[in-house]
């Protein structure tokens, strides 16, 4: 942990700031709200990788989401229900023809299990050449899933081992969480995909404070997986914690409606 005003000795080398922590030096110090400057201390490395702790789980949840991500792309492109009209949304006039599917959800999901497909296979035979493994044409839903859940799992166990790597996290990441300012992206990142289309269950605040900096800043965010883990984490300092953590004692602190405590 870098006290504010102190240049870390490894910083992340994504070049992340600590938000709204300043150097004496700079207009934004010591102000309160609304400062021009976000923040100008860069974040340190987490422990053992080259990149913030903040890069590091959002490259984690962005792997581990990208099965459900193009699941959820694959069900809008359903092929019994649609057709697609190359790269031009043309509405039919003949009734029966189902409703053209937007080409950017094809490629979308295409670019995710290119970028899935590419890391686990460095992961897997790290000194092969990679070739782009595209995703097949009409695929459904879970297939895809499937498909692309067991390449997470690999680049999951192969993480630390990419996040030492500077050449490889920054590819990694600028794969995953780099976000295109067009609606029509060259190439779609999982974070560009899971913004564009998002998944139901959407995270919400909670209704109690955060047990690290007490602020009622908590989002509690449901597994997009049947089975999977709800997340917890502050967005006003570092904290985060799953339902599993400390014997599921946060999914209780963290439930919908948090029953009157007998004072
Ligand atoms: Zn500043
Ligand atoms: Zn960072
Ligand atoms: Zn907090």
């Amino acid at each position: 942990m870098t006290s504010p005003g102190e240049t870390p000795t490894r910083p992340c080398i994504r070049g992340c700031m600590v938000p709204d922590a300043h150097f004496s030096k700079c207009p934004s110090f010591g102000q309160s709200k609304d400062t021009s400057c976000k923040g100008c201390v860069p974040s340190a490395a987490r422990e053992g990788v080259l990149v913030c702790e903040r890069c590091y789980r959002s490259i984690r949840r962005l792997i581990d989401d990208a099965p459900d991500v193009i699941a959820h792309l694959r069900s809008i492109a359903d092929p019994t229900k649609a057709r697609v009209y190359d790269r031009v949304m043309v509405q039919s006039s003949k009734p029966e023809y189902p409703a053209p599917v937007d080409a950017n959800v094809l490629d979308a999901s295409n670019d995710i299990a290119v970028t899935l497909r590419n890391w686990a296979d460095r992961v897997a035979s790290p000194d092969d050449d990679v070739f782009d493994r595209h995703l097949q044409a009409g695929i459904d839903a879970a297939a895809a899933h499937d498909d692309i859940r067991a390449c997470a799992d690999v680049i999951l166990d192969g993480l630390d081992a990419i996040a030492n790597d500077k050449r490889q996290v920054l590819a990694l990441a600028d794969a995953l969480l780099t976000r295109s300012t067009t609606t029509h992206p060259d190439f779609w990142t999982v974070a560009d995909v899971a913004s564009r289309w998002p998944i139901d269950d959407a995270p919400r605040w909670a209704e109690a404070p955060c047990p690290a900096c007490d602020l009622m800043t908590v989002r509690v965010m449901p597994s997009r997986r049947r089975g999977g883990r709800t997340r917890y984490v502050c967005r006003e300092c570092e904290w985060e914690a799953d339902d599993l953590d400390d014997g599921g004692l946060w999914a209780i602190a963290f439930a919908e409606s948090v029953p009157a405590v007998p004072a």
